[in-house]
């Protein structure tokens, strides 16, 4: 069992004042795993205070003492990616396939936003004016469940570069993942009260810091609902804020797209992460030309992605993080087939041979209108819905019909076609077939999945202010 019983406030691991528990479950096999103590408001209050004294200082230090630092956390995160692959798949279930692009990824934010710092001016001539940009102050970062290290290291990353400090609100179903990042970071030396961690609720802890008069910048990861009350929160104070919110991806196969290579990307991108990925590319844009083959495509290779024991790295799919989102996700799988969607694989119930643990089989329905909920609605597992087009311009519009605007893939034989659809799509990221991830491209969302960007200069600028000085 694992006891998590300490909160990381001013560089010191101590008793948090809140003296509520909360368990922590593993969901492949529905076993408590162990408890955490929760932080409340007070200590929310204590975090805030260490950061503000070591914003004083901290604000004022020297680029390369802080490129330093960044680098001294990059080395510490990599030197513990085994735990926190473990934690990752003991706590949530994360597949290896995740795992491996993920735990790895964690400590390089560092290595890159390093050298976007090397490169970046803090002072510019403007007209008249001598520009600075300053650091923010205290920044609050509040993080969800999935993946919760990678945003806590992506957004103090970006803190550091600038010279804010933070107070960050991890999730409370993720304790694990928090405790092992807390104890990488710790391990880097930074000055104390540089950034604090107190993992609660986010009704007290949350609602604490996002109403802190001494806080001047939110950045928040979570679900378009939560990231709407917190910007009506954020606006009695005027905080800054960057929101990274939800998503219902759009996956365009266009009509010349070579099938064999190009099905099983669509399928790995569409069940990222058991599908509990705000990037997960849920809707699969078909031409009505090639319905037919591509129904065929998918529903053959649909059984490579197995569900079952995280553990096992043949699996591609794990299971949902509680119950209740394993209930959500069978919700929706009803739902589809009352508003006329065909099953094209999948459906309700636990995976054939698994009893126990939040398991979905890997859903896929086809004869899916746009206007269907389970094509509007961020189900948030493994779910797709197949959805034809006519041609080019209804793929766009297809596309582009959604309240989401956050990541897009475009598959296509011919590249320079691919950049024309790309280009009138209105996400923030749009992969062209198997382009790889590039940390130092902006990453955030169109619409309703969010404001700003994190990564590179955008995600350091999301941290500073300018001054400019006339005389
Ligand atoms: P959530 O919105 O329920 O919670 C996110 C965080 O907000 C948690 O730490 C929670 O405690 C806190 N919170 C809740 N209410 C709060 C309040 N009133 N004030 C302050 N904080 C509060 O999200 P979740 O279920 O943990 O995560 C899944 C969601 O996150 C999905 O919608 C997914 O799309 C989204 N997500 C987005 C991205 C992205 O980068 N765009 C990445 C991952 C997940």
């Amino acid at each position: 069992m694992h006891i998590i019983d300490r909160t990381y406030i001013d560089g010191k691991f101590i008793e948090p004042h809140g003296d509520e528990w909360a368990p922590l479950f593993n969901p492949a096999t529905e076993d408590q795993i162990g408890s955490v103590r929760l932080a409340d408001a007070q200590d929310a209050d204590r975090a805030v205070a260490a950061a503000k004294r070591a914003f004083s200082t901290f604000s004022n230090t020297a680029k390369e003492e802080r490129i330093d630092m960044l680098n001294r956390l990059h080395a510490a995160v990599l030197a513990r990616t085994d735990d926190l692959a473990c934690a990752m798949r003991e706590e949530y279930g994360a597949p290896s396939n995740f795992i491996g692009f993920s735990a790895p990824r964690a400590g390089m934010v560092f290595l890159e936003m390093a050298r976007t710092l090397k490169d970046y001016e803090f002072r510019r001539r403007m007209g008249s004016a001598d520009v600075e940009m300053r650091p923010s102050g205290v920044a609050v970062a509040i993080t969800p469940w999935n993946s919760n290290y990678s945003f806590i290291c992506g957004k103090l990353s970006a803190a550091i570069a600038a010279g804010a400090t933070m107070v960050i609100k991890p999730s409370e179903k993720s304790a694990l993942q928090t405790q092992v990042i807390t104890e990488c970071l710790h391990a880097a030396g930074l000055p104390d009260g540089i950034f604090n961690i107190v993992t609660g609720y986010g009704n007290v802890v949350g609602a604490a810091l996002t109403t802190h008069r001494d806080v001047s910048k939110i950045t928040f990861t979570g679900s378009t609902a939560t990231g709407r009350r917190i910007v009506q929160t954020a606006a009695a104070t005027m905080k800054r804020v960057t929101m990274e919110l939800g998503g219902k991806c759009p996956t365009v196969i266009l009509d010349d797209a070579d099938l064999e290579v190009v099905i099983p990307q669509v399928l790995a991108a569409g069940f990222r992460n058991s599908g509990q990925a705000c990037i997960a590319g849920t809707r699969i844009l078909a031409p009505e030309s090639r319905l037919n083959e591509i129904e065929e495509r998918l529903s053959h290779t649909v059984r490579e992605f197995r569900a079952g024991y995280p553990a096992d790295d043949q699996v591609q799919v794990g299971p949902m993080v509680s119950q209740k989102q394993w209930d959500r996700v069978q919700s929706y799988i009803r739902l589809g087939q009352e508003e006329g969607a065909r099953l094209l694989a999948g459906g309700e119930g636990r995976p054939e041979g698994l009893h126990r643990g939040w398991f979905v089989k890997p859903t896929i329905f086809t004869g899916v209108r746009n206007d269907m909920r389970i094509a509007r609605e961020e189900i948030f597992g493994p779910v797709l819905s197949l959805i034809p087009y006519r041609d080019e311009e209804d793929a766009i519009a297809i596309a582009n019909d959604t309240d989401y605007g956050l990541q897009a893939h475009v598959f296509s034989s011919d590249v320079e076609r691919a950049k024309r659809v790309a280009n009138q799509i209105e996400a923030g990221r749009v992969f062209i077939n198997d382009a790889p991830h590039d940390p130092l491209a902006p990453f955030g969302g169109f619409k309703q999945s969010g404001i700003g960007r994190e990564f590179g200069v955008f995600g350091l600028e999301a941290f500073l202010e300018p001054r400019a000085v006339l005389s």
